[in-house]
Order: C-alpha cells, then structure tokens, then sequence
C-alpha cells in the first residue's frame, strides 16, 4: 500500500527534516503541510533534497488547514513549489485558483481536495464529487468523517463505483470509525493513503503512523472489536502487541457499532476483506442470526464473542468458555462433581456454564430476572435455576459473579449476600476492572481463595489470535499490555 506522510511541523527546517526522516523509514511520498508552517518559507528549493514524491499544501482554515492569506499569495506559492520541483500540489475542491489553473498553474500535476470533519455524505454525492474533482484531470481526495457504520459503507460504495473510471483517487474515513478506510485504503482501490511521521505527529483524526502502515503487507490481517459503548476495551492494546511480537501483519481496530448497525457492519466487514473480529456487550447474542455457521462450543454456550469471515462465510466462535476454563487450570482447581453457583445469566454466565459443564460441575444459576436463569439452565446438563433465598441458604464449592455489579462505572453493590463465602471456596468475579471487587473482598475475608476475570480476558483473547492466525499466541507480550491497560 502506497503511503504518503503527512508532515506538520511548524518550522519550515523540522519540517524538512522530518520529509527526509520519512523518506529514510520508507515513505512513498511526502505531503509537507506548509499552511502549519510559520514562517511559510519563501526558498522551498531545499526541499528537493527530499526524492521522493512530494505535495505542496496550503490548506485553507475552512478546510481544516491554517492558512488566512490571500488566493493571489497562494497562487503565487504554488507557483513557487512547482518550479522548486514539488510532484502534486493539493488544491481545495472550492478554491477560486481552479479558473487560473490554465493560464497560471498550467503543467501542475493536481490533487482536488475536500475535507468534511463533521460527517460523510451518502455514496451518490460522493460520487458525484469525484467525478467532478477528476473533471478538472486532478487526483480526487476525500476525507470524510465518520458517525457510524453506514457512513463506512457509503465510502466504500463510492470508492467502488469510481473505481470502475481506472482513475486514481484517495477517499478517507476520519475518527475512530474510519481508520479501517486507512489500513484497508488499497482493498477499496485508493492510489495511497495518509500516515503521520510517528505517534502523536498525526494531521487528521484515526491517521495512522508511518511505521504502522509499514508493517501491513499486501497479506495482513484486519480484525478488531465490535461493541457499543468501547471505550474501556484493552483487546485493541493487547491484540496489536500480539501481532507485533509474532511478526504478524495485522491491526486490530476498534468498531463502535450500535444495535441497529449489526447488519450493515457485517457487510462492511466482508467487503473490507477483514479476517473477523472480536464481539462484546450487546452484540454477543444478536450476531448469532446473522452468522452462517457456529462452532461447537458458541453453539453450546449460546453467544459468540469470535467472528471468523472466510470465503464469504462469517462463522461464530465463543473463546470465553475457555478463558474461564482456564483460570480454573491456572489456579489448580478440578471441577468436577463440585457444586457451583453462577450469578448472571448473560454472556458471561453463558460462558461459565459452559466451562463448568464441560468438566462435570453441577450449576446452580440465579438471575435477577429468573426466567433468563431457567432458560440458561435448561441449556446445560446437571444445571438448575435458584432464587437468591435459596443459593444463600446452600453451600458452594465454587461462586462466579457473571453481573456487572462492582465494575468499574457500575454500582459497587454486591449480586449475592456475603454469607455464602466460606472458606476452602473458589470464588470467580469474571470483573477485570477494578482487578479487586468488594465481591472478592468479601469473599478473601471469609477465607475463600478468589480469581478476577484477567485470566478469562486473557485466554480468551489468546484463543482468538489463533483462530484468525493459525500461530501460536505469544502469551507474555499480551498479559504485559492488559496490564499496562489496567494500571
Ligand atoms: P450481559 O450479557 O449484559 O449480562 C449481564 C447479566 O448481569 C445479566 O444476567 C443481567 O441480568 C445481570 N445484571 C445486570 N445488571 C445487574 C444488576 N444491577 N443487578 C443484578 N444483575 C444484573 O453481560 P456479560 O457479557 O455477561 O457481562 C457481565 C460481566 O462479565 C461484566 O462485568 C463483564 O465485564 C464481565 N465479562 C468479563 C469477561 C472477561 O473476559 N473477563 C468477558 C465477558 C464478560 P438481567 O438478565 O436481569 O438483565
């Protein structure tokens, strides 16, 4: 994938600096953002130091740029880059310098370009501006913002439609929404695409980094995490560390998808050639009809938080069954024939079942809304449902809080009475943030031995690295990023 860095220093001699660094690290091209310089250089000759393409730009403050001058000193600039050998200059779709272009810019090679940082128009007026701007024989190059899965969509609709012209263009999606746009920018046939020089060097929201770009090759694997809301979730850190110390070409991303934009996502994931992704709360249940296929265990526990897309095929998997199983294994506990009692009856619940059932615990359930737990039950050899008077007034060798109660932005109340703790118990909070509940508190004051729900976050994650990669997981560069992520 063609990558152009965006370079934004404000002194014209970082900013050279910066286009020859970009070009030693393997830049295509470099676009030097001369409307964020002060002062704007008068000599641009030293800028053919730089062999790569380069672009002039003097954005317009209406367009997201710096630049307050007049368009006869613009013109004039732009004159200046071309004889000092600049390959592109990016002039604004509404610049008045498009009537001089014959007389003034004549044998510029152009980039027409419109910016929207506050949303995406539909496919059709997208199009439309393409089609215009490629009138003008100049580079369209559109960067929009994106509110939602649909405006993904209308880019990706347009940027197929215009792609049947043979014609070069960029089309971008900004926010957290669009980076997919970037890191998938040759999928939907865009000639290049924007980075930043490194970190926090970025010109437009959702850019990424040079060296980022770099890694992903022609193969590479986009996955992320689809859930509403996401700004708590660790996965993004933990599976981009893990790709990186595997030297798998890959990005995971996060996907802020709402309820009523499952559908469509799906169809933008498989027209972005995406390797799958990951699910959390709501979707876990409601994906499962818009699926081709479950695994056993998604099958069994009735939620999916995997999606692998293969050949066109989207096939559910659920790896939290064995995050759960394995934090019983890292902490040396047999389940079997023990007594258990799972609080919840929603995904994680779910998952817990599972993980007990498959080693032959008997599974007491209980819900605040009781017929969830009946039904949960009714899915699981030697499972039953029991109101909260009755699970306190037995004894169990296992409890896992599978409800929200006690996570971080949730009321520190605990699901149960701390009366059924005891010790010689093993008590689960699948919670990872805060690390330590009041509902382990509780349960370490009475003695009982406890786990939070890292383990499962963990493995589940590991699990799923492998179903999209086939490789192995590295387990300690993923636990070092949860960490970091929790601390
Ligand atoms: P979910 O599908 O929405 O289910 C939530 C469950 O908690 C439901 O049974 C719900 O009862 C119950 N609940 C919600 N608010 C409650 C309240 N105020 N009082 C009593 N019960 C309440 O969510 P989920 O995916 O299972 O997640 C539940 C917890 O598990 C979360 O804390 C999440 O962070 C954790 N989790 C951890 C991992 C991990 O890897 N460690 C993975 C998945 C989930 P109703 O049925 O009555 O609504």
């Amino acid at each position: 994938m063609r990558t152009c860095v965006s370079i934004v220093d404000s002194r014209p001699e970082d900013a050279l600096r910066s286009a020859m660094l970009a070009e030693e690290k393997g830049a295509d091209m470099v676009e030097l953002r001369f409307d964020l310089m002060s002062p704007l250089p008068t000599q641009l000759g030293g800028f053919s130091a730089v062999r790569i393409p380069r672009v002039a730009t003097l954005r317009l403050a209406a367009q997201g740029g710096k630049y307050t001058g007049s368009e006869k000193d613009r013109l004039a600039f732009f004159q200046a880059a071309m004889k000092a050998g600049f390959h592109l200059i990016d002039l604004e779709s509404a610049s008045s310098l498009w009537e001089r272009r014959e007389k003034e810019l004549r044998g510029a090679h152009l980039i027409c370009s419109y910016h929207d940082f506050e949303k995406t128009p539909r496919a059709g007026a997208i199009l439309e501006m393409m089609v215009k701007a490629s009138s003008r024989e100049a580079i369209p190059k559109a960067a929009f913002q994106v509110n939602g899965v649909g405006d993904l969509l209308s880019i990706i609709d347009a940027a197929r439609m215009f792609s049947a012209t043979g014609k070069e263009f960029v089309l971008i999606g900004m926010g957290e929404l669009g980076e997919v746009t970037r890191v998938c920018a040759d999928r939907i046939g865009c000639a290049f695409t924007y980075a930043s020089l490194e970190k926090g060097k970025e010109a437009a929201p959702g850019q990424l980094d040079l060296e980022s770009m770099r890694r992903l090759k022609e193969e590479r694997f986009i996955t992320g995490i689809i859930g509403h809301p996401l700004s708590h979730s660790l996965s993004p850190a933990m599976h981009n560390s893990a790709f990186l110390a595997a030297g798998v070409s890959g990005r995971y991303l996060a996907f802020p998808v709402k309820p009523e934009e499952l559908e469509i996502f799906l169809q933008v994931a498989v027209e972005l050639d995406l390797k799958g992704f990951n699910v959390t709360i709501p979707h876990k249940e409601s994906i499962i009809p818009l699926l081709d296929r479950l695994d056993a265990t998604a099958e069994l526990v009735g939620a999916v938080n995997t999606v692998v897309l293969e050949e066109g095929d989207a096939v559910g998997h659920n790896t939290d069954a064995h995050g759960v199983a394995m934090t019983f294994k890292e902490h040396g506990l047999e389940v079997k024939g023990k007594k258990a009692l799972v609080l919840g009856a929603g995904g994680a619940a779910k998952a817990a079942c599972a993980a007990l059932a498959g080693q032959g615990a008997r599974i007491a359930i209980h819900n605040r809304t009781m017929p969830k737990a009946e039904s949960l039950a009714k899915r699981f050899k030697n499972a039953h449902a029991v109101t909260l008077q009755d699970a306190q007034r037995e004894s169990f060798d296992l409890v896992i809080n599978c409800t929200p109660l006690g996570m971080k932005g949730f009321p520190d109340e605990l699901p149960i009475s701390p009366a059924v703790f005891h010790a010689g118990q093993f008590v689960m909070d699948t919670i990872y943030n805060p690390p330590s509940t009041r509902f382990l508190q509780e349960a370490q004051k009475r003695g009982a031995r406890t786990a939070n729900g890292e383990t499962m976050l963990l493995h589940q994650a590991l699990r799923s690295f492998e179903i999209w990669t086939g490789k192995v997981p590295p387990t300690e560069p993923m636990a070092r990023a949860l960490r970091e992520g929790l601390a």
